[in-house]
C-alpha cells in the first residue's frame, strides 16, 4: 500500500504546475484572530495555556473549533476517541487527505504547540471553500483528542490518533485514571463520549490517502538557520523505562557507612552515569531522568527503594539502541558493586517513523514555488502524523519557533511563520487531494 502511495504521489510530483493553493486568500488577520481566541481558554488564566484534555476548558476550545469547521463548510463529526473531523468531500469517492493536529495542552503549556496545526487546517478549509475548489478526493481536517499525556499516564499520549490508526488498546479508558481518580473512561463519558464504542474510531488503510500535519518545532533549528518552514524527514524514536534500585531502609544513625546498602545514592550514581552515555555517543541522542521517588522517604532513614524513570531518544535507530545497552550495563555494573537489587520495566520502544519521501518532494516544490524558504528537519519530539504513518503515508511540515521553548507559558510563534507554514500546507493538501 505505501508504495502505492508513494508512486502515485510522485507520479504527480513531476507535473508543477498543479501544485496550487496556498495562494492570496489565506488572512493573517483571521489566523491571529483565532489564535487570540483559543489563548483565553485555559484554566490557568495569566499562566499559561492549561487544557487538560477532555477538560472543560479542552471542550470549550473543541466547541470553538467545531464551529469554524462549519464555517468552512466542513460535514463535522465527532469519532469514538473524541477526534473531530471536518469533511469536505471531493469529486470521487477516493481515500481521503487528512491535515490537522491537536487542541490539548499539558499543564502551564503554550498557546502554539498543536494549536497552530489545527489553526492552519481549517484556514485551508476556508480557502478551499472561498475559491469553490474542487478536489478529487476528500480532505479530512482533524483536531486530534488528548494527544499531551500528563492528565492520565503517559501510555495516554496521542490517544485520539493512535484509537485512528487502532494502536489503543480498548479496555485502556477502564485501566487509566487522572490523581483525582476520575478515569479516562468517565472523563469521556463526562464530554458525551462513549469509551465502549472506541474500537470504532479505527480507519481502515483504504479510506486514507495521507497525512500531513503543520506543528510548531519544539526546537532551534529553524530559528537558528533563519528559516520560516520545515520540512521533517524523520520522527524521533523513544525508549523509556523505569528502574526501581532496591537497598536497605535502616536508621541514618546506628548505620554505619560501610553497612549501608543506600539505594538513592546508587541511583544518583547511576542517573550520573545515564548523563554520561548519552554525552559520550554524542550526535542527537538525549537521555533524561525527569523522576524519581524515594522510599520511604524520611531525612533519617537510609533510602530503601528509589524508582526513577528513564527517557532515550534519537532520530537514528541504532543510536538509541546503543545507548538503551550501555546504559542497562552501567545500571548492572553499579549495583552489583553496591550490592543493590535491580528491576527494569519497560514502558514504550516506540521506533523512529520515517516520513514520506515522495511527500517531502511536494512540500519542497510548493515553498519554492511560493518562494518560502524552508529546509528539511528531523523532529525530535513526537506527533499525531507518528500513529497515522502505521496506516498511511505521513508527512510533518513544522514552523520556526523564535522563542526556542515549548511546553511553557512563554511559547512563541510569529504569525508571519504560521502564515508561511499554512501557505505550504495548504498547497501540499490540495496537491495531493488533486485537482
Ligand atoms: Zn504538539
Amino acid at each position: 500500500l505505501n508504495s502505492n502511495h508513494r508512486a502515485r504521489a510522485a507520479a504527480g510530483a513531476s507535473s508543477d504546475r498543479q501544485v496550487s493553493g496556498g495562494g492570496g486568500s489565506i488572512s493573517e488577520s483571521r489566523i491571529a484572530d483565532n489564535l487570540r481566541r483559543l489563548e483565553v481558554i485555559t484554566a490557568t488564566p495569566g499562566d499559561g495555556i492549561t487544557r487538560l484534555a477532555f477538560s472543560d476548558a479542552d471542550a470549550t476550545a473543541r466547541a470553538l473549533v467545531v464551529k469554524w469547521m462549519r464555517d468552512a463548510e466542513l460535514e463535522v463529526r465527532v469519532d469514538a476517541a473524541g477526534n473531530i473531523i471536518g469533511r469536505r468531500n471531493g469529486s470521487a469517492s477516493d481515500p481521503a487527505v487528512l491535515t490537522g493536529s491537536h487542541l490539548d495542552s499539558v499543564p502551564n503549556g503554550g498557546n502554539y504547540d498543536g494549536v497552530v496545526g489545527v489553526i492552519a487546517a481549517i484556514e485551508c478549509a476556508r480557502v478551499l471553500a472561498e475559491r469553490r475548489a474542487q478536489t478529487r478526493r476528500p480532505i479530512e481536517f482533524v483536531c486530534f483528542a488528548s494527544e499531551e499525556a500528563p492528565r492520565f499516564a503517559q501510555s495516554s499520549n496521542r490517544f485520539g490518533s493512535r484509537a485512528m490508526a487502532g494502536l489503543i488498546d480498548p479496555e485502556l479508558p477502564q485501566r487509566l485514571h487522572d490523581s483525582d481518580g476520575t478515569s479516562l473512561a468517565e472523563a469521556m463519558r463526562r464530554v458525551g463520549l462513549d469509551p465502549s464504542q472506541l474500537a470504532s474510531a479505527k480507519r481502515d488503510p483504504s479510506e486514507l490517502f495521507a497525512i500531513v500535519e503543520l506543528h510548531i518545532e519544539q526546537g532551534t533549528l529553524l530559528a537558528e538557520a533563519k528559516t520560516p518552514v520545515g520540512i521533517v524527514t524523520r520522527i524521533t524514536g523513544t525508549t523509556r523505562f523505569k528502574v526501581d534500585v532496591i537497598g536497605a531502609s535502616d536508621h541514618s544513625g546506628g548505620t554505619p557507612m560501610t553497612r549501608r546498602r543506600d539505594a538513592l545514592a546508587g541511583a544518583a550514581e547511576m542517573i550520573l552515569a545515564i548523563e554520561a552515555a548519552a554525552r559520550d555517543l554524542g550526535g542527537d541522542l538525549v537521555a533524561t531522568v525527569g523522576v524519581i521517588e524515594v522510599r520511604p522517604g524520611a531525612i533519617s532513614v537510609v533510602p530503601g527503594l528509589v524508582t526513577f524513570g528513564v527517557d532515550v531518544r534519537d532520530v537514528l535507530e541504532a543510536p538509541r539502541r546503543g545507548a538503551v545497552r550501555q546504559i542497562m550495563e552501567a545500571i548492572e555494573t553499579i549495583a552489583s558493586r553496591r550490592a543493590l537489587g535491580t528491576s527494569v520495566s519497560l514502558i514504550r520502544d516506540d521506533d523512529p517513523v520515517v516520513l514520506s519521501a515522495s511527500i517531502q518532494d511536494v512540500a519542497k516544490s510548493v515553498a519554492a514555488r511560493l518562494r518560502i524558504p524552508s529546509m528539511s528537519i528531523p523532529s525530535h519530539t513526537g506527533h499525531d502524523a507518528a500513529s497515522l504513518s502505521a496506516i498511511t503515508e505521513a508527512a510533518m511540515l513544522m514552523v520556526r519557533n523564535r522563542s526556542g521553548k515549548s511546553h511553557a507559558p512563554d511559547e512563541h510563534v510569529d504569525v508571519e511563520d504560521i502564515v508561511a507554514g499554512t501557505r505550504v500546507l495548504c498547497g501540499v493538501v490540495e496537491y495531493l487531494a488533486g485537482a
